[in-house]
């Protein structure tokens, strides 16, 4: 058993055991939500006239999360650990958890069940959002969170000897260790309302890769850097524009 987000976790040698900075990841998320869900709240007596001009524009636009039930997908989901904690932090959420592996999915599913949470949590086999097909159709996500494999193959093995047992398949990331977030931030923008958000675990180093890369796309507003415990850079978010 591991602890993540104080949540006791049973993990297998098919799955990454849940580590300690990817709790930046639920903080981050949680974050967002919780700016999101304020932007689309409307209070016209408190608020200013300028606030409600603004929150006039923002609903012509239609950035408005989903009445407060958001569509959260979480890619590469490994143990679970990041959709569980989501699900306990926001009862109202819908959640869609993929990953390629069947090993990490049944370990994910009985974690969720242990946690009271699988009736919310949908757990998809698949790369990518091809597990996830019909379920989120285009503009329909919330949120995606993703702790992708980001480790540059020729370092996957010179990490500390502990972890050597873990799938190699959760961890390595091609040569340049950005295989798989490419993919992600290639395919995520069409699946993303409006003023939705992608939220992605990094390699303490890629920051500036990460972030090239979403700026590219010409689909996100600038990614904001969050940091771990240790100061390091370990997650990015990244609001969809509109159109
Ligand atoms: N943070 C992990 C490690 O350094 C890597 C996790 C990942 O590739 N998603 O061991």
């Amino acid at each position: 058993m591991r602890e993540f987000w104080s949540l006791s976790l049973a993990v297998s040698s098919g799955v990454l055991v849940p580590r300690p900075e990817t709790e930046t990841l639920v903080e981050a998320t949680l974050a967002v939500w919780s700016e999101m869900t304020a932007e689309a709240s409307h209070e016209p007596r408190a608020a200013s006239r300028a606030q409600r001009a603004e929150s006039r524009e923002l609903s012509a636009e239609s950035r408005e999360p989903s009445a407060e039930r958001p569509t959260i997908v979480e890619l590469c989901t490994g143990s679970g650990a990041v959709a569980i904690a989501l699900a306990t932090e926001i009862p109202t959420a819908r959640i869609l958890a993929t990953d390629v592996s069947w090993r990490a999915l049944r370990v994910a599913r009985a974690n969720a069940l242990a946690h009271a949470v699988a009736g919310r949590i949908a757990f998809l086999r698949g790369n990518l959002w091809q597990a996830v097909n019909g379920q989120a159709p285009a503009g329909s996500v919330d949120l995606v969170v993703a702790n992708p494999p980001y480790v540059p193959t020729r370092d996957v093995a010179t990490l500390m000897p502990e972890i050597q047992w873990e799938p190699r398949l959760a961890l390595d990331g091609g040569a340049d260790g950005l295989r798989v977030q490419r993919d992600i931030i290639a395919t995520s923008p069409e699946r993303i309302r409006p003023g939705g958000c992608l939220l992605l675990e990094i390699g303490a180093d890629q920051a500036e890769a990460i972030l090239a890369l979403l700026g590219k796309t010409g689909r996100f507003e600038t990614g904001r850097i969050f940091r771990d415990l240790a100061g390091r850079p370990r997650v990015i978010a990244a609001r969809r524009r509109d159109g």
